[in-house]
């Protein structure tokens, strides 16, 4: 296991902001993992960053990235596959396309590994496809020890899961694909591809959606008066996506996040952050 001291964690976001890790783990078996976690008994659970909105003032004593800990894509036949939590999606889509397996192609522009993505139950727009609809168990560490879960025990939900409120940590976990042949694969990849390419903005850094709920009428309307502060903004492109331009700060991230909540407060409607704010 590689272990860094005084790790820059916004090297390890999307979105370019993080405060420091006093001790960066790099374990490289869910063992060491395990040991890790039954030696520490505090710390944070990093994958790809790519939902993470990190305090840029503080320092977290203890961080696990989990991009080394398991890599196995393990093909059980007929459709079913075991995959690691530090897999990424593109690396899991590519490998069951080529086997004539399918139905998450669009998936392919989440930046993300497979522990990230269940937990956050990642899917596509407005849940049109949805990683854990594939999922047959997870497999989790919890206080030290190996469980299996099923895909009812996961709790999932739009952009939410039962790992918000309890503190498992996902290794793996077994799916179901259905068959799709190659071509309709690689048709739905492209397709995916292209569309982002029409539609997302990435002008600035940034962490994907902000709000799991809102309203996009009035978060466009927000974007277009303008709203910033400092080197952070919504984006006119994506609606309900928040930019850094570069150099900006969790505290200008903050002010923008507040403008858009009390805009919702005040005119009475809904909004559910979907990032995960550290900010202690
Ligand atoms: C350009 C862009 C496009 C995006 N598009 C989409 C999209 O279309 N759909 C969508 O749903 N999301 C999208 N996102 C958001 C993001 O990619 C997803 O939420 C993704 O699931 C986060 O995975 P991650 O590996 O980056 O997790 P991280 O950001 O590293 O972690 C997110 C949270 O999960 C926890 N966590 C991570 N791994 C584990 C683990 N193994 N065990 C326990 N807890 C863990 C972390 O502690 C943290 O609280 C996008 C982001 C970007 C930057």
């Amino acid at each position: 296991m590689k272990i860094k001291s005084n790790e820059d964690l916004s090297r390890h976001t999307t979105v370019k902001i993080g405060g420091i890790a006093d001790n960066y783990y790099i374990p490289e078996s869910v063992d060491e993992l395990i040991q890790l976690t039954c030696e520490l008994c505090d710390y944070k659970i990093l994958s790809a960053g790519s939902n993470l909105l990190i305090n840029d003032k503080i320092h977290i004593k203890n961080v696990i990235y989990m991009g080394e800990v398991c890599k196995d894509i393990r093909n059980m036949g007929n459709g079913r596959y075991y995959c690691g939590a530090s897999v990424r999606i593109q690396k899991l889509i590519s490998v069951i396309n080529k086997d004539g397996y399918g139905g998450i192609e669009e998936l392919v522009s989440v930046p993300a590994m497979i522990g990230g993505m269940i937990y956050m139950n990642a899917s596509i727009g407005n849940d049109v496809v949805v990683l854990s609809d594939h999922i047959v168990r997870v497999d989790v560490i919890c206080q030290g020890k190996r469980m299996s879960l099923s895909k009812e025990e996961c709790g999932f939900e739009h952009r939410a899961s039962r790992f918000h409120s309890d503190d498992s940590i996902i290794i793996g976990a077994e799916f179901q694909f259905p068959e799709q042949s190659f071509e309709i694969s690689e048709k739905r990849r492209k397709t995916r591809l292209e569309a982002c390419k029409q539609k997302l903005d990435f002008s600035g850094y940034n962490f994907g959606s902000l709000f799991k709920q809102c309203d996009y009428m009035l978060m466009s309307r927000l974007a277009r008066l303008g709203v910033k502060s400092g080197r952070v903004s919504l984006s006119h492109k994506t609606t309900n996506w928040l930019l850094n331009n570069g150099g900006g700060t969790y505290k200008q991230a903050m002010s923008v996040i507040k403008i858009c909540m009390l805009s919702h407060k005040l005119l009475r409607k809904k909004a559910e952050l979907e990032v995960c704010v550290w900010d202690k």
